[in-house]
């Protein structure tokens, strides 16, 4: 692993370090990490363990993110790393996140390199963070970032959300769009499957909207986070934090140490029925042929971008509006 000084933390007693990174707040004693596996306590200084590691990059669409509102139809430079703050036992990413992968040695200047050089090739929105955890790759991200920003691209994070105002804050400025996971919406179902809190990734999302383009997912799992009510919570919070936000309802398969069966499509219909009574975009995703992965006009129902797949196409829409009624649609990365 490459290490770098990390920022975000206090020094204890006997060179204890208390991490403020994330809201997990470790205290880790000296020679030992935290529970992300990727910030260090070396001799009363915090390490970041995971700067320069990545353990994979390419182009992705910017629909793999899942992304439906921001530049659709492009290709996204997509980076990740190892180590998670959560401890999802369905996790979707666990090799990476909880594994032990193989990585490559990229500066973030050479990130930003390759990038360049393979958008000469194909259109390219920008850098998009993800795979496993950005947010416990820290400072590898803020420069990274920074140098995308200033060659005039945009980045992205696809993140569980559960970090500190402070460090997020200071994140926000350079981001232009976030894809935010929300697990559950239930404070239990956090603490028990993922060993985490809802609280804090709530803020998460009522910040970054007030900053940046805010798309939310939420695996859905039988018997676990599947109830009506829960739904329903869910849905009538993203309202009362703006009504257009877009939601990918996403089936859970098995993995990693949970072993359930998939998704019943029927309560992924459900699902999507009681937040689309709520909110104007609302998305199935990991379901073949749902018919629920268009965009649909809000107000008059016509089609606007059609998804096949990972093919897109704009066939409803006037620049950003509606080109039956003209409906404004809140699309990031269209003219009009
Ligand atoms: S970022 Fe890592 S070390 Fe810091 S509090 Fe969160 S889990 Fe602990």
């Amino acid at each position: 692993m490459a290490d770098r000084a990390a920022e975000f933390y206090d020094l204890l007693e006997n060179k204890d370090i208390k991490c403020l990174l994330c809201p997990r707040a470790c205290v880790i004693k000296p020679g030992k990490a935290g529970v992300c596996r990727v910030r260090e306590n070396r001799d009363g200084e915090l390490i970041t363990r995971n700067y320069r590691v990545v353990t994979s990059y390419g182009m992705d669409p910017i629909e793999k993110k899942p992304l439906y509102h921001f530049y659709p139809g492009t290709e996204i430079f997509s980076l990740g790393t190892v180590g998670c703050n959560l401890h999802c036992q369905f996790c979707q990413n666990w090799t990476i996140a909880h594994g032990d992968p193989q990585s490559v040695d990229l500066s973030p200047e050479a990130a930003v390199e390759i990038m360049e050089r393979e958008s000469a090739r194909r259109p390219c929105v920008g850098i998009a963070y993800t795979y496993s955890e950005p947010t416990v790759w820290y400072e590898y991200v803020l420069e990274t970032a920074e140098l995308a920003r200033g060659k005039g691209f945009k980045n992205v994070l696809v993140t569980n959300g559960y970090i500190q105002e402070q460090p997020l804050r200071r994140l926000l400025p350079l981001i232009d769009a976030m894809n935010i996971d929300v697990k559950g919406f239930v404070e239990d179902f956090y603490r028990k499957w993922c060993k985490g809190g809802l609280a804090p990734v709530m803020k998460t999302v009522e910040t970054a909207a007030g900053s940046c383009h805010v798309e939310l997912t939420n695996l859905i799992i039988p018997g676990l986070n599947d109830s009506r009510e829960e739904i329903t919570a869910l849905a009538d919070w993203i309202k009362s934090v703006d009504p257009d936000t877009p939601l990918h309802l996403s089936r859970y398969f098995p993995n990693y140490q949970l072993d359930l069966p998939p998704t019943p499509v029927g309560t992924l219909e459900m699902a999507y029925d009681i937040a689309r009574e709520r909110l104007h975009y609302v998305y199935l995703g990991n379901v073949a042929g749902s018919g629920h992965s268009d965009t649909v006009c809000p107000s008059c129902e016509q089609s606007l971008i059609r998804r096949r797949g990972y093919q897109v196409s704009l066939v409803g829409l006037d620049g950003r509006r509606c080109s039956r009624c003209g409906q404004e649609i809140p699309i990031v990365g269209l003219e009009g």
